[in-house]
């Protein structure tokens, strides 16, 4: 069993770029890339403030979703969005080669680099989602996604429920909302490369209202998860998770 328990973070959503080549397919968009549609917005500045805090290494890209989608595997439907599926399959390929391929590459090589070093990685895919989708309100302030049939993602993820409960009380949290952490996406894909003893993929998810709402929001809401997440650690490293 791995000694060491090795965090490292990502941010697949952190930004609505769309590079220069590309702005023509856009013309009509701005009002979706400037929504959660196009990006996840408060996810990078709550990921640099763990990372930082942490001590961590943040792998972070800043194109827009709406350009290619970095949490769907190749293939998926929604890799490329209504505004890039026509594309030729060789304007699609450079898509892949210069902003997909780059920012999962290097996640799954330091992966496996900590892995072959003997350490157990804790990968916390860092997204925020919207407080109201299709007119209805989301029912959560955090959710912690993770595979329920892996046994060390479901104990991590408690831990951090609990620990978040006992700072935090009042908020509400809730595992594989408001999405199902087994579901396609990053975390899913390196599931399948790395045995569950040694990797295990999170995805953690915060209410837009608190990662990119008013200041005072942002600042507790960033606190409470570095310092809850650093809690887990500790506990993590001391123990068979
Ligand atoms: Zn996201």
């Amino acid at each position: 069993m791995a000694e060491k328990c090795r965090l490292l973070l990502s941010c697949e959503h952190g930004g609505n770029q769309i590079p220069p080549p590309y702005r023509r397919l856009f013309g009509q968009a701005r009002l979706a890339l400037e929504s959660h549609r196009g990006w996840d917005p408060g996810a990078l500045d709550l990921a640099q403030y763990l990372a930082k805090q942490l001590d961590t290494p943040l792998f972070s890209a800043t194109v827009s979703r709406l350009l290619v989608e970095l949490n769907r595997s190749l293939g998926h439907p929604a890799l490329f969005s209504r505004y890039t599926s026509d594309l030729t399959r060789s304007e699609k390929e450079h898509l892949l080669k210069h902003y997909y391929f780059p920012h999962r590459n290097r996640i799954e090589d330091a992966v496996n680099d900590y892995i072959a070093q003997g350490q157990q990685v804790i990968h916390v895919g860092v997204h925020t989602f919207t407080p109201i989708l299709d007119g209805q309100r989301r029912d959560a302030d955090l959710g912690l996604l993770y595979d329920p049939r892996r046994a060390r993602e479901l104990t991590f993820c408690r831990a951090w429920q609990k620990h978040i409960a006992v700072q935090a009380p009042p908020l509400r949290v809730r595992r594989n909302y408001p999405y199902r952490g087994a579901a396609d996406g990053l975390t899913t894909y390196l599931r399948r490369r790395f045995p569950p003893d040694a990797y295990l993929g999170i995805e953690l998810e915060v209410n837009q209202a608190w990662a990119a709402g008013p200041a005072m929001n942002r600042r507790s809401i960033q606190r409470l998860l570095a310092a809850t997440l650093a809690a887990v650690l500790t506990g993590a490293s001391g123990s068979s998770l």
